[in-house]
C-alpha cells in the first residue's frame, strides 16, 4: 500500500457543520463558503497530493438533500472522473449516509474513491473535528496498490478514525465525535498511527465493467415507521395515495408487525397492482427474517420484500434507484434482494 505523490484529489464541497460559521443575530449555524475551511486548514498545502476544490454555487444544510442535488454531485463526479484518482466529497452529516449510499447506485463500477466526510463541530471551532476528518479522507482517497490504481474503488463515509462503506453506514449520534456507525459490517479502514485498509472487505470492480451513470431516481417512494398504537385509519389514508410506487416499513425486530386485517388487505391489493412493499427493521444492527415469528408471515403471504440486513438509508435509496431504472418494474424485486454493492448480504 503506497500514497503517491502524483494522487490527484478532487475536494467538492457541498455544505454542511465542516465549513459553517455562526450567524451572531440568531445565534444559529448557517452554511458558508468554503475560503472558510481552506483558511482554517493551511495544513492541506502541506498533503503532497494535488487537491482541486470545487464548490458548488448552493453551499447547503444538509437537511436541504434532494435527488437534483445528488444529481449536481454525480455529474461533478462522471464529469471529472478521468482527471483525477480520487473524489472527497464535503457533506453534512445529517444525511450524509443517504448522499453515499445514492452515489454507490448512481456511480457503477468505481475503479477510484468517493470518500465523504463531514464534522461535528465548524472547522473554525477550537476542538474541531474537521481537520482530522478532511486529511484522512484525503490520504484515503490518495492511496494506491502496487499496480497504480486506486486502493479503495467504491463510495465510503471517513469520519472520526473510521472508514465505513457508504451503503453500510448510518449517522447513530448527534452530538459525539464518532457520529458514525456500520453496524452490520465491519470498518473498511482506520486511521491510527498508521492508515489501515482491510483490503479483503473492499469492493472490486470485475476487469470487464466500464464505469456506468444511472442518473434517474425515483421519488415515488414513502417510509414509514410502526409504533404501538398506530392507527389503521391513517395506514389505510396513505395507501390510498396514487403516488407512492414503493412504501418501506420500518418494522420491529426481525421484520414483525401487529395484524391489521384491513391494512393487510389494501395492502396486498396495492401489491397485485404493482407496488412494491419493503420491509425493514427498526433494529440498528441484525437482519430482517421474514417468517421467524407469525407476526411476520403476513409479509411473505402478500408478497412484499425483505430488506435484509441493508440500512434503511440504503434500502430508500436502492428503491429509488430500481424503480428509475426498471422501465417495466420487472426485475424490482430480484434485484432489490441481491448484493449489488455491498449493501446486504447475497
Ligand atoms: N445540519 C448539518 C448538516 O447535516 C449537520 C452536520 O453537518 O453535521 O448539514
Amino acid at each position: 500500500m503506497q500514497r503517491t505523490e502524483k494522487s490527484k484529489i478532487l475536494l467538492i464541497y457541498t455544505g454542511g457543520t465542516i465549513g459553517m460559521s455562526r450567524n451572531f443575530e440568531t445565534g444559529a449555524l448557517e452554511p458558508f463558503n468554503f475560503n472558510n475551511i481552506a483558511q482554517h486548514i493551511p495544513e492541506l498545502k502541506q498533503i503532497p497530493v494535488k487537491i482541486t476544490i470545487f464548490e458548488f454555487e448552493q453551499i447547503i444544510d444538509s437537511s436541504e438533500m434532494n435527488v437534483e442535488y445528488w444529481q449536481k454531485i454525480a455529474d461533478k463526479i462522471f464529469a471529472e472522473y478521468q482527471g483525477y484518482d480520487g473524489f472527497v466529497v464535503l457533506h453534512g452529516t445529517d444525511t450524509m449516509a443517504y448522499t453515499g449510499s445514492a452515489l454507490s447506485f448512481m456511480l457503477q463500477n468505481l475503479t477510484k474513491p468517493i470518500i465523504l466526510t463531514g464534522s461535528q463541530l465548524p472547522v473554525g471551532d477550537l476542538r474541531t473535528d474537521a481537520k482530522e476528518n478532511l486529511i484522512s479522507s484525503i490520504y484515503f482517497a490518495s492511496l494506491k496498490n502496487e499496480l497504480g490504481e486506486s486502493q479503495i474503488q467504491e463510495v465510503a463515509i471517513y469520519f472520526e478514525y473510521k472508514l465505513y462503506r457508504a451503503n453500510r453506514a448510518t449517522k447513530i449520534n448527534a452530538n459525539h465525535f464518532d457520529a458514525f456507525d456500520s453496524p452490520n459490517f465491519p470498518p473498511l479502514g482506520e486511521s491510527g498511527i498508521t492508515m489501515e485498509v482491510n483490503e479483503h472487505l473492499l469492493l472490486k470492480k470485475k476487469p470487464s465493467q466500464e464505469l456506468k451513470y444511472y442518473r434517474d431516481m425515483s421519488s415515488q417512494v414513502m417510509l414509514i415507521k410502526i409504533f404501538p398504537g398506530m392507527q389503521e385509519e391513517i395506514l389505510l389514508h396513505l395507501l390510498g395515495s396514487s403516488k407512492i410506487q414503493c412504501l418501506l416499513v420500518e418494522a420491529y425486530g426481525s421484520g414483525n408487525i401487529f395484524n391489521y386485517p384491513k391494512f393487510f388487505k389494501a395492502l396486498e391489493k396495492k401489491i397485485n397492482k404493482g407496488m412494491y412493499i419493503i420491509i425493514l427493521s427498526q433494529c440498528v444492527g441484525g437482519s430482517v427474517s421474514l417468517g421467524k415469528y407469525g407476526s411476520s408471515k403476513k409479509w411473505q403471504q402478500i408478497g412484499a420484500i425483505s430488506g435484509k440486513n441493508m440500512t434503511t438509508e440504503a434500502a430508500l435509496v436502492k428503491s429509488m434507484h430500481l424503480l428509475a431504472k426498471a422501465e417495466n418494474h420487472t426485475n424490482f424485486k430480484l434485484d432489490f434482494t441481491k448484493n449489488l454493492f455491498g449493501e446486504c448480504f447475497e
